[in-house]
């Protein structure tokens, strides 16, 4: 009889999970996934990365925005956008990547077990059914806790989904607002503030900090900026928000949002997006010996162990960087680490992609993180209106920045904003990965056309600034 019920528990399935257990039963250990929701997938496939970036793709392509720089600003493929034309296209994605997902842990042999977890001691989850089966005890060599985030609320502002709504009720709302208030410039607010705005709602942005996006490099967020008010944004920026009320107007119900400035915005709708908080209040971690941060997020060492060493934590659970990417990476290491299998530990090499419009898409240092860390450095840039390919497809204000060493030419950052910026800072990545140097996009033939040109044309413009 085996000590424990299973090698492995992963509490989760959102993308961290799911790449733990699968790592965990490729190493022929026997391991299930305990989830809370009815389906697998987390907020990656059911509220947050894949929904999002398959409404964006809907807005894009029916509000026709991409071509607009060709056909001219009144160009729409179609021209009264529905809810349900955006819900149907990310309805049948979300269900084809669950689909391939719950495959994919059958196919592994990893057990689902639909249920809330929390711990009765360091080695025993408490599972509770979620179809009212009851609960039982399963047991553990190892815990991996991949958990993830809720959107944070605030107790006094009265969310009703519709009217007053945070970023996972996205996929409930009755009907596309004339005007909508963003509360909270993060990279969620500011993604859907600029997918609304490319619908035709004038969006009203409002956030305390005075700049946007400050970890991304201040050349392309000016551009953001400046492409954000040519599509009627308003930025409310270094405001704070006192109070969020619903009100009942003869058009019919409306928010009202009070600044602690003294102003008075008011919207068809609000969306929240202040932040996320980690998932751990359900766990009942003390009695593991584990303890949360006062936001529920998780400290781990640099192999994912939490202070109990078979209890490991990995994805949005565990803070920075918060993306889905690196989860999947961090859960697969944790699992490796699990059974004392090698394995690198994650890049520090990994690239941002925001899904505003227009995309931007960032791997390495900026301008600013260079200045403070006196690197002498020098910037290249292409515009994609100079490069046929930008031509081509109407993108006339797209931008690739290549920052390097003045000295040795290595590559220090790429920083995108346009069309595919976060397939395209890829080969960037590339270059960064094995300490490359500018002269390489010169000495490279790139397809033609194409946007990967800018690369070279960057190049190019760097050398010749270096004098
Ligand atoms: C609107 C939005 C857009 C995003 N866009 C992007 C993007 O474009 N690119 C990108 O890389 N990232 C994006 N992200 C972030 C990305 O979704 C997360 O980084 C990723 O989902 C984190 O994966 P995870 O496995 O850590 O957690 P999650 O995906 O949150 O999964 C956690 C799972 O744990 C389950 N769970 C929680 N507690 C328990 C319990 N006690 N018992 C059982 N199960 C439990 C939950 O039900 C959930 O299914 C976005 C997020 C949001 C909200």
């Amino acid at each position: 009889m085996a000590e424990y019920d299973y090698d492995l528990l992963v509490i989760g399935s959102g993308p961290a999970g799911q790449r733990a257990a699968i790592q965990g039963a490729k190493l022929d250990k026997h391991v299930a996934i305990v989830e809370r929701k009815a389906v697998v997938g987390g907020v990656c496939l059911n509220t947050g990365t894949i929904p999002s970036k398959t409404l964006r793709e809907a807005v894009m392509h029916l509000s026709g925005y991409r071509e607009r720089g060709i056909y001219g600003a009144s160009y729409a493929v179609k021209q009264h956008i529905t809810v349900d034309d955006l819900l149907f296209r990310a309805d049948h994605v979300m269900r084809h990547e669950i689909d391939v997902t719950r495959h994919q842990l059958m196919r592994n042999q990893v057990e689902l077990l639909y249920a809330e977890a929390s711990f009765v001691d360091d080695h025993t989850l408490q599972i509770n059914y979620v179809d009212g089966r009851g609960q039982r005890l399963v047991s553990a060599a190892n815990i991996i806790i991949a958990t993830g985030t809720r959107a944070t609320q605030d107790g006094s502002t009265p969310f009703d989904g519709l009217t007053i709504f945070l970023s996972d009720d996205i996929l409930h709302l009755d009907h596309l607002p004339r005007t909508l208030a963003v509360v909270g410039a993060g990279v969620i607010g500011l993604e859907y503030a600029s997918m609304f705005a490319a619908l035709g709602v004038r969006v009203t942005l409002i956030d305390k900090r005075t700049r946007l996006l400050p970890f991304v490099d201040g050349e392309i967020v000016d551009s953001l900026v400046y492409h954000l008010r040519q599509n009627r944004v308003t930025l409310r920026l270094g405001e704070e928000v006192k109070s969020l009320e619903p009100i009942h107007q003869e058009k019919g119900e409306r928010v009202q949002i009070r600044l602690a400035s003294g102003k008075k915005i008011t919207a068809e709708k609000a969306l929240y997006s202040i932040g996320r908080n980690g998932a751990t209040r359900a766990l009942n971690l003390h009695a593991a010996g584990i303890q949360a941060d006062e936001k529920g997020y998780l400290k781990v060492n640099a192999c994912y162990q939490t202070e109990v060493p078979h209890i490991y934590a990995v994805g949005d659970v565990v803070g920075f960087p918060s993306l889905a990417s690196t989860s999947m990476e961090q859960g697969r290491l944790a699992a490796c680490n699990a059974f004392k299998v090698e394995a690198n530990s994650v890049p520090e090499l990994f690239p941002y992609g925001i899904y505003s419009v227009p995309e931007i898409s960032m791997v390495g240092r900026t301008e600013e993180e260079l200045t403070r860390q006196d690197v002498p450095y020098e910037i290249g840039k292409a515009n994609y209106r100079e490069i046929a390919r930008g031509q081509i497809i109407g993108d006339s204000t797209g931008l690739l920045k290549l920052i390097f060493h003045s000295e040795s030419l290595e590559l220090l950052g790429v920083h995108i904003l346009g069309e595919g910026a976060s397939e395209l800072v890829h080969i960037g990545q590339a270059v960064m990965a094995y300490n490359g140097k500018i002269d390489y996009f010169i000495n490279t033939v790139f397809n033609y056309p194409t946007l990967a040109e800018c690369y070279k044309t960057a190049a190019f413009d760097g050398i010749n600034r270096l004098g």
